[in-house]
């Protein structure tokens, strides 16, 4: 019996400016192959493009129809949930289709990848009257065997074979297949120094150096520092080390006072601090409680039941990782398939080891590093159901799970989940939430410290709400202990110092008394620090003591931050670089000075303060080279040095037993920024960090230097007492009108010129009114027009208009905003 198959696709294309869902009819010989999701080439205009099958229909919105020309993938690349997903973004997001759609196939297939042609029927072939460019297509595969388009391409310049072929590829005489670059395999380098000369003639060194003080001094500390170490060291801890620049590294090399080598890069820098498998250590109380709770709301998921989101919170250490492994198993144990999202893989060694370890192959990774190859080759092992849990940042929601059944969302404030730089613009934590209620997972946050809103939401909501209040000991257990029942730790006492007092009594320093003589237990003891300084803070700026102008950015016209070394200044937003200049460019004067701090000046003042402390840099500078951010955390865990000072990058996911203070040089910095965020994220900050100190029964303590020692995210971070802190927060955020009390929308505009980005947006915000007024958008403000915090970014000036209400969405909808950027729900208002 024949069963009528829909004759007809619709396919969404993504091209710069028309991108929709257009009908194509299906060409007999695909017909049972195109399904729902297929990727497929298809005319469009004048030119073959590629789009996603969304359905198949019977009839065809328009008279007359084109037909799919290949297909890219004999399989759909795209699952029905998915494209149920891409949906409900497109949606909320108000983001074109397409655009979502493209998050969700791997990078590189159909793009960076290609098609093999093969003949797969030669006799079929040669009882044919060919074209006379289809004789010689067929000739040289014949002749060349299999072949990728680009060979052909080669053979054949500005000749466009692919389309006289398309019949025989319909007639299933040549076979195509799609291709990617093959993964990339080897061991990753890294180049390593060692000293080439006896260590007694380090001194030399002085005479044939250059004139410059400055140079001469890092050479030397270069070599001192090698002299002190018996193996080859990895170039880029030298740097981070000594402060020394490339260049004097090269002119060491060249001159034969040090010898290059290579050696494998590590790739896991706590590989040696745990062994590989631990077993699963007994539960306390409150971890069975929240798995238990978790095991019965999958089970009444896979009944065909609902249940709320879930909600872990839990204190650094307190065993929330635990509780995700145990999750994991019980999702498998039902033939589910779990995904588990972390803020940045290389951030967070500890939590993916213990995936990996627990669930030996069975576990992908999806991170930056990867290669479009192996990308693909984890996201086709997804797709097949080789894969039972996926881990990785944001992008790692969309692997094609056949069945998903768990989604996990570690650190679930961190800023990372929300895609804000490139559109489409989406919050990966909402998306999880529209995911799991289409496909009936259960979505899983954990957190030290969750979002208010999320917090807000989970009391509205009734969400499931599991506390995990206190640390777990977990090292420097008495080997005659049982090594399998938990015991807790306090978490670290802090102590706030009002560096205002301090300056009073004489002290000019950026470290406190308390905290040199907290550094000065830390030598004695043996024992390692953690030294802190907010992101925003940690610029030094520069400016005219004369006439006050901050020397800025031209491109970006953010503050450039100076680099003590080099006398150098940069932007850390677009990397521009100046020297610093003799003059003020504004009035003249020389007395140009740099104020603030960044983490060179506190490892020189630190060094100066506490001789004999060796200290390591964790920063944008010293990891801008792949692979240096483990390399200089492996060796502060191998106790390589006694202090790691750095910025946001060291507040996630260590678990050091050594580290027994913590000390934020400034805990205020960023609270000025003009955002309704920035106490929440400061708070977030302070409490991540903090908790890095006193993880072993060694104890530990915080020190929390501030210039605005009242302020209510210093003092409830001080306390670790988060529950006050989200009821002022909350009760803040209720007067001013800000989320979880509205929603907000921010629509910025960007052009090269500040007056085109003002007009416009003038012009944005007429029309906005206008459409508030026509449709009764009376509870939403407009707020705005005006330029963002940032106010240039990569050459380009930046406006933005904010509406506020209970759904600014509903309003935009529908409505063309052509090149304006729109972000629902935005991270930052800055
Ligand atoms: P979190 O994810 O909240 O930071 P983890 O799950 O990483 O906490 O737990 C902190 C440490 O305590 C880890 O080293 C972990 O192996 C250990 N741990 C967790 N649960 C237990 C338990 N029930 N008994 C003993 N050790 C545990
Ligand atoms: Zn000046
Ligand atoms: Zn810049």
């Amino acid at each position: 019996m024949n069963q009528a198959a829909p004759s007809y696709a619709e396919v969404v294309v993504n091209l710069p400016l028309q991108s929709g869902a257009f009908d194509y009819h299906i060409p007999e010989t695909f017909s049972s192959t195109i399904k729902p999701g297929c990727l497929v080439e298809v005319p469009f205009g004048t030119q073959l493009v590629q789009g996603i099958v969304l359905k198949l229909v019977e009839v065809a919105q328009v008279p007359e129809t084109k037909p799919i020309q290949s297909l890219v993938d004999p399989l759909p690349v795209l699952t029905g949930l998915q494209i149920s997903l891409a949906r409900q973004m497109a949606e909320e997001t108000l983001s074109p289709l397409a655009m979502i759609l493209e998050l969700m196939i791997p990078p590189g297939l159909g793009k960076h990848g290609d098609i093999q042609y093969s003949i797969s029927d030669g006799e079929g072939l040669a009882s044919q009257s060919l074209t006379p460019l289809q004789t010689k297509v067929v000739a040289l595969l014949h002749r060349r065997g299999s072949l990728r388009g680009r060979q052909i391409n080669a053979a054949f310049p500005h000749i466009d074979w692919r389309k006289s072929i398309q019949p025989l590829i319909r007639s299933g005489w040549i076979f195509t297949q799609p291709v990617l670059p093959s993964p990339t395999v080897g061991p990753k380098t890294a180049r390593t120094a060692r000293l080439a000369c006896p260590p007694g003639d380090v001194e030399k060194l002085g005479a044939e150096s250059s004139r410059s003080e400055a140079v001469r001094q890092r050479r030397t500390a270069v070599l001192q520092f090698l002299s002190q170490e018996h193996l080859p060291v990895q170039v880029t801890w030298i740097l981070a080390a000594t402060g020394a620049k490339p260049a004097d590294l090269a002119w060491l090399a060249e001159k034969g006072w040090i010898q290059w080598g290579e050696t494998e890069i590590w790739r896991d820098p706590l590989e040696e601090l745990e062994p590989a498998i631990l077993p699963a250590p007994t539960l306390t109380p409150e971890q069975i409680f929240a798995v238990d709770g978790i095991a019965r709301g999958l089970k009444q998921l896979a009944a065909g039941g609902n249940t709320p989101l879930f909600l872990l919170e839990g204190v650094t250490g307190s065993g929330k990782t635990e509780i995700y492994l145990q999750a994991a198993a019980k999702a498998l144990e039902l033939g589910r398939q779990v995904i588990i999202l972390v803020p940045e893989i290389s951030l967070t060694p500890q939590t993916v080891r213990r995936f990996l370890s627990r669930f030996t192959g069975r576990v992908g990774l999806i991170h930056s590093r990867l290669s479009d190859g192996e990308r693909y080759d984890t996201w086709r092992r997804a797709r097949s159901g080789h894969l039972d849990i996926i881990i990785g940042p944001r992008s790692a929601l969309f692997a094609p799970l056949p069945h998903p059944g768990l989604i996990i969302i570690d650190e679930c404030h961190d800023a990372s989940y929300h895609q804000s730089e490139d559109p489409p613009f989406f919050d990966a934590v909402r998306s999880a939430e529209l995911y799991a209620k289409i496909s009936g997972s259960l979505l899983l946050l954990g957190s030290a410290t969750p979002e208010i809103t999320q917090r807000y939401r989970a009391e509205r909501e009734s969400w499931q709400v599991f506390r995990l209040p206190q640390r777990i000991l977990a090292h420097n257990r008495a080997p005659s202990e049982p090594q399998n029942l938990p015991q807790f730790l306090p978490l670290p006492p802090v102590e706030i110092v009002d560096m205002r007092a301090e300056l009073k009594e004489g002290n000019r320093s950026i470290f406190s008394r308390s905290l040199q003589d907290a550094l000065n237990v830390v030598q004695k003891n043996g024992e390692q620090a953690i030294l802190f300084l907010n992101r925003r803070g940690a610029a030094t700026y520069v400016f005219c003591r004369t006439c006050g102008a901050i020397l800025r950015c031209p491109r970006c016209d953010l503050p450039l931050t100076m680099h003590v070394d080099p006398d150098g200044l940069s932007c850390h937003s677009c990397g521009y670089n100046r020297k610093m200049p003799g003059k003020c460019p504004a009035c003249g004067s020389n007395q140009i000075r740099q104020y603030g701090t960044g983490t060179q000046k506190v490892e020189q003042e630190l060094n100066h303060l506490v001789p004999g402390l060796r200290t390591l840099r964790l920063d944008a500078d010293t990891v801008q080279q792949k692979g240096s951010h483990e390399i200089i955390l492996s060796h502060f865990v191998h106790h390589r040095a006694d202090v790691l000072i750095g910025t946001q990058m060291l507040a996630k996911g260590l678990d050091l037993p050594l580290v027994t203070l913590v000390g934020v040089v400034l805990g205020d910095v960023g609270l000025t920024f003009p955002d309704y965020h920035t106490a929440e994220r400061t708070f977030q900050v302070l409490t991540q960090v903090m908790g890095r100190a006193g993880r072993s029964v060694r104890g530990g303590r915080a020190i929390l230097q501030t210039y605005q020692p009242e302020h209510h995210a210093i003092q409830f971070a001080a306390r670790h007492d988060l529950e006050g802190f989200y009821r002022q927060e909350l009760q803040f955020r209720r007067e001013t009108h800000f989320p979880p009390f509205s929603r907000l929308v921010r629509l910025e505009y960007r052009h090269s010129r500040l007056q085109n980005a003002e007009q416009e947006a003038q012009k944005m915000a007429v029309r906005l009114r206008y459409w508030m007024e026509a449709e009764g958008f009376s509870s939403t403000d407009l707020v705005g027009p005006a330029p963002c915090f940032h106010g240039k970014r990569n050459g380009l000036y930046r406006w933005q208009i904010i509406l506020r209400g209970p759904d600014p969405t509903a309003l935009l909808r529908g409505k063309a905003l052509e090149d304006w950027r729109v972000q629902v729900d935005p991270p930052d208002l800055l």
